[in-house]
């Protein structure tokens, strides 16, 4: 059985005070104990908020994150500073890094060994956009970055990773994938995960949705037997958008 597991991405919003009001909010309730509740606030607010969740629940990401331990890098953040202030889950690959900074499969799977080599564990973001999937070559683009993100991760290393599929089409526009269409693509997801660590692994590896995930679409996705979880943008950034979201009614 894969433990759901639920991530407010907050992106580059809010911040100090307005993330101390928000994480006050989200740790005035119990959550059920069946799943993983993980905030990705920005850097900038990741102390502030990593001393507010100390003791509850809910755990600290981070949205970002460098592969070399220290140096002249002006500008990054090295897993060690993200271990320092009690990171636990690091986004990698996000289409937004993609897109606009340039990030490529390459560099995207230094950044998943540099998590899990300090203990991290990495939501590695995979997607098509919109043309690529009408050109139907969506699952190839899957493929291409799944190969290329996890190359030479070890099957041990395996079970410190989660998955996201998220298509750029449904990211902040509203658009949401069916859950059929988001279940099949992460069926697929699951068996190149299979080819890459066996089985058992790719039956162990817990897979997010993610875009345009609201309290009003979750329930329908979780109920997609290969989706364990979502990734949440927009409605992260609203305290009771996002506890209606954690607290979905379990009915696999
Ligand atoms: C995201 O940023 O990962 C995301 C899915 O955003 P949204 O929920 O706003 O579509």
């Amino acid at each position: 059985m894969r433990k759901p597991i639920l991530a407010g991405n907050w992106k580059m919003n809010n911040n100090i005070e307005e993330s101390i009001e928000l994480v006050k909010k989200l740790t005035r309730q119990e959550y059920p104990v069946d799943r993983d509740i993980v905030i990705c606030p920005p850097f900038t607010a990741l102390y502030a908020v990593g001393e507010l969740i100390e003791d509850t629940r809910i755990k600290l990401g981070a949205q970002n994150i460098f592969f070399e331990n220290k140096g002249a890098f002006t500008g990054e953040i090295s897993p060690l500073m993200l271990k320092d202030l009690g990171v636990e889950y690091v986004i990698v690959g996000h289409s937004e890094r993609r897109q606009f900074f340039n990030e490529t499969d390459e560099t995207i799977n230094l950044k998943v060994k540099a998590a899990q080599g300090h203990d991290m564990i990495p939501i590695l973001c995979v997607g098509e956009s919109l043309a690529q999937r009408e050109g139907q070559i969506a699952e190839n683009i899957v493929k291409q970055q799944l190969l290329g993100g996890l190359k030479d991760i070890s099957d041990a290393m395996a079970s410190k990773l989660v998955l996201a599929y998220e298509p750029i089409w449904a990211i902040g526009t509203g658009r949401t994938a069916t859950s059929q269409q988001a279940n099949e693509m992460i069926a697929y997801i699951r068996s190149i995960l299979s080819q890459i660590f066996g089985e058992d692994k790719a039956q162990e590896i817990r897979i997010q949705y993610g875009g345009s995930v609201k309290p009003e679409n979750i329930t329908d996705l979780m109920k997609q037997p290969d989706i364990d979880g979502a990734l949440v943008g927009g409605a992260s950034l609203q305290a009771e958008d996002f506890q209606k979201i954690i607290n979905y009614q379990e009915n696999k």
